[in-house]
């Protein structure tokens, strides 16, 4: 298992350590974040099969540094409800609009393509719909389901938005049993205005505890970025909220600046940082801690999960029959 890591291996915390920006070259970097250029069979696949079902992925409009790495697997994470989200987030590159009415023709393309794709393990995320009461909730229904049909066997990890808190919209997207339920918290509470204005740590901690009341056999998921002026303790106080509301699996990465318009990286972690976080996650009880400069919410989600079937933490839930 990649999690386990010698304790006696790992510095001690000290929040003011790790590899600071230069002023002069905002967008110079360590030497630790190599990014793999896109290439390849599987690449060309990918890429494909999205252009030609109009399909959409956080992969291509979130920049991700991992999409040579995940595509030339064979692997994405489909990004639904159109490409402008409603919140304005100072870290992330999707863009903020009024976006185009619900495709509901949408969660059958994917489903499509993941067979297409022959995938044993899908993620699937959205923008935010805020000008929708239901957030956009019932399209995350229709694509379990519909994927349940097409590709039987597939699990399926929904990251999910906040739907600002509303228990009756969670409950749309639990009442379709996906396999991992994924909310990134993202940042620490006291960052939460600068970097998500229109997020509240509460709605985020809310979601995954009613996400686990609703469904005990779901493995719920969250992530935080590092990097954007929390400190190391503030990151390790997070982890605490997020393990004593029983949350299964965590993913700990490094922001990354998409532009000069997006907030500046403040300090950049260390391998031996992240390393770090493994340890003190699995000391606090999360069956997984994914933590690496590269780590996203998604990266190596499929690994992940071959790994917690092994260990029989995963649920698998019953086979849809195909309707049509
Ligand atoms: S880490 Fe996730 S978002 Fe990034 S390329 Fe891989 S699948 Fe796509």
């Amino acid at each position: 298992m990649t999690n386990v890591i010698d304790p006696n291996a790992i510095p001690t915390t000290d929040s003011s350590a790790g590899w600071q920006p230069d002023p002069n070259h905002p967008r110079r970097r360590p030497p630790w974040i190599k990014v793999r250029a896109p290439h390849g069979e599987n690449y060309q696949r990918v890429y494909g099969l999205m252009r030609e079902q109009q399909l959409h992925t956080v992969c291509e409009e979130a920049q991700c540094p991992n999409l040579g790495e995940c595509w030339g697997r064979g692997t994405a994470t489909f990004l639904m409800m159109g490409d402008t989200c409603t919140r304005s987030c100072g870290f992330c590159d999707i863009k903020t609009g009024r976006p185009s009415p619900l495709d509901w023709a949408e969660p059958n393309r994917v489903a499509e393509s993941v067979r297409a794709l022959g995938l044993r393990h899908v993620v699937i995320t959205s923008v935010n719909r805020d000008e929708r009461k239901d957030g956009g909730a019932p399209i995350f229904a229709m694509v379990i389901r519909r994927i349940r049909q097409l590709q039987p066997g597939c699990s399926i990890e929904v990251l999910i938005p906040d739907f600002k808190g509303s228990e009756a919209a969670l409950k749309i997207v639990m009442d379709a049993q996906p396999e991992i339920l994924n909310h990134n918290v993202e940042t620490v509470p006291r960052l939460f205005r600068k970097v998500q204005p229109q997020d509240h740590y509460e709605w985020a901690m809310a979601t995954l505890e009613n996400a686990k009341k609703m469904d005990p056999l779901v493995l719920t998921k969250s992530g935080i970025m590092v990097g954007l002026g929390e400190t190391f303790d503030e990151v390790v106080e997070v982890m605490r909220d997020l393990a004593d509301r029983g949350v299964d699996i965590l993913t700990i990465g490094q922001y990354l600046q998409p532009s000069k318009q997006h907030l500046a990286v403040e300090r950049y972690y260390t391998p031996d940082e992240f390393d770090r976080f493994i340890v003190i996650g699995k000391d606090m009880g999360f069956k997984w801690v994914e933590s690496g400069p590269l780590v996203r919410s998604s990266y190596r989600a499929d690994q992940q999960v071959r790994e917690l079937s092994k260990l029989n933490f995963i649920h698998t839930r019953p086979a849809v029959e195909q309707t049509d």
